[in-house]
């Protein structure tokens, strides 16, 4: 596989692929695996997964310089993701059991009924590069707890990540054959999904991927989840704390670069306060530093690869054709690397591109909008329903709007994060099925009725 540095454009050592026959030994594996590793006390996943905590705690420079060099996140911000790889390692050990735990069930007269969680096989994770930690560590803290192995199909331009994360489980005793890479492209992971030694399915990525995982995890009959990204509404209301609104909705839109799922891509924003708003917003993000990613003082870093920062200025320059206005940035970064500002878009049209696709990159799309009925209506006037932000000074309002927005995951006066504690996932073409918390833990579990008479 070859990589390249995202933030100087210089190609890095390439990994070699996997041969058919690792990957046969690698399915083989984990088929032998998980006999075993089903009937381990959970009690003992549980301490391996604080091992791995530890693993994670104690290498967190040496993993954060691998993320940063591959897909060029800030140095800083990808060591705190390797901290939150620790923490959701931390709340899966302290909570898996309890999760699983067989409920007993008021069952019918002279019979006992319960529930059991029972792991159910081997299963693949096809994951994305803009959090190469984060997002399968999300995947396997609790499913690996719960019993299952794991297989992980990473993105192509992160392999080192993908090796460095089988090494942690190494690390931390796991037995061979719980968690493996498999160093595959896209186009061989349809063979792995139809395999008969491969369970379930999950995906994080584009829905382009989405349905093409989905497609084959359906014609065999195979459980997916899917996390496949979203175009996130950041309501601005006319009573919201506009600096606090401003400063974060910057924040919100830039984080990695702007290349997260739950990032806040359109703004719609109140007529009463838009000027205001507006103005301090475009302060905020010009504010912003772009530049070298190991720099302490950098905010952005580089988009992650030539052809997404291509694609990203190809969607900025449509939507200034089809008529918005470049408020802030809106052409590339003149220096080695792939580097995008910060770009406002107002005046955005709702037909437009920036309307209507996932912007993965620093540009925020901004609408005006006449009432708090109207805010309601366009930010659900999407194909995309991942999360949403509203913003309001008045939060019995502030409730019931984002009880109103079509989103798996909905923030008063904050913005989307994901957070191991509160269920993770979306609505609409942003995928079914959820992580974290209990609910992301029972996603691929045989919730077993046990009767005995
Ligand atoms: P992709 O969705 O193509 O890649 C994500 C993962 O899916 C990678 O591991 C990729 O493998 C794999 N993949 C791609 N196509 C298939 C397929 N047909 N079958 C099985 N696996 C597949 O995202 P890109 O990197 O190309 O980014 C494109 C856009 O996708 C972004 O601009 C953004 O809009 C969205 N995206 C959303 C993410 C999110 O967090 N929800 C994350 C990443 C992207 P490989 O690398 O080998 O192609």
């Amino acid at each position: 596989m070859d990589r390249t540095n995202p933030a100087t454009g210089e190609s890095l050592e390439p990994i070699a692929d996997d041969s058919e026959d690792d990957v046969d030994a690698a399915l083989d594996a984990a088929t032998e695996t998980f006999a075993e590793w089903r009937d381990v006390p959970i009690r003992k996943r549980q301490r391996l997964l604080e091992n791995a905590a530890d693993v994670l705690r104690e290498n967190e420079d040496e993993y954060a310089e691998l993320m940063t060099r591959e897909m060029g996140k800030t140095l800083a911000s990808a060591r705190s993701e390797v901290r939150k790889c620790a923490w959701v390692c931390d709340y899966y050990a302290e909570n898996a059991a309890d999760f699983l735990d067989a409920e007993r069930r008021p069952g019918p007269a002279h019979a006992e009924t319960s529930v059991s969680y029972e792991p159910i096989g081997p299963v693949l994770a096809v994951m994305p590069w803009n959090f190469p930690f984060w997002q399968v560590f999300r995947f396997a803290a609790p499913h690996l707890t719960a019993g299952n192995v794991g297989l992980l199909k990473h993105a192509s331009n992160v392999p080192g990540c993908a090796q460095a994360i089988q090494e942690v489980f190494e690390r931390a005793g796991y037995p061979e054959g719980v968690f493996q890479s498999l160093v595959v492209h896209s186009d061989r992971a349809e063979r792995v999904i139809e395999d008969d030694r491969v369970v379930a399915v999950t995906l994080t990525g584009s829905a382009r991927a989405g349905r093409s995982v989905a497609k084959t995890a359906g014609e065999n009959l195979k459980k997916s989840v899917l996390e496949l990204g979203g175009s996130d509404p950041f309501v601005v209301l006319d009573d919201a704390d506009l600096d606090a609104a401003a400063k974060t909705g910057a924040q919100a839109r830039t984080i990695n670069a702007g290349q997260s799922c739950i990032a806040a891509k359109r703004f719609v924003v109140h007529t009463d306060v838009y000027d205001e708003w507006l103005d301090t917003f475009v302060a905020e993000m010009d504010d912003l530093t772009v530049g070298d990613p190991t720099d302490d003082d950098t905010d952005l870093g580089p988009q992650a690869r030539e052809d997404l920062l291509e694609t990203l200025h190809e969607q900025i320059r449509d939507t200034v054709d089809e008529g918005a206005t470049l408020e802030l940035g809106g052409e590339p970064l003149d220096r080695e690397g792939f580097y995008y500002p910060p770009t406002v878009l107002a005046d955005v049209p709702r037909d437009s591109v920036a309307a209507c696709e996932e912007v993965f990159g620093p540009a925020a799309a901004v609408f005006e909008v006449e009432s708090e009925e109207e805010a309601i209506e366009l930010a659900n006037d999407t194909h995309l329903g991942l999360g949403a932000s509203v913003w309001t000074e008045d939060l019995e309002r502030g409730e019931r709007v984002a009880h109103r927005l079509d989103a798996g995951m909905t923030f008063v006066n904050e913005l989307v994060k994901s957070d191991p504690r509160v269920p993770f996932g979306g609505v609409k073409d942003s995928g079914y099925g959820r992580e974290l918390a209990e609910h992301g833990i029972e996603e691929f579990v045989n919730k077993k009725t046990v009767w005995v008479q």
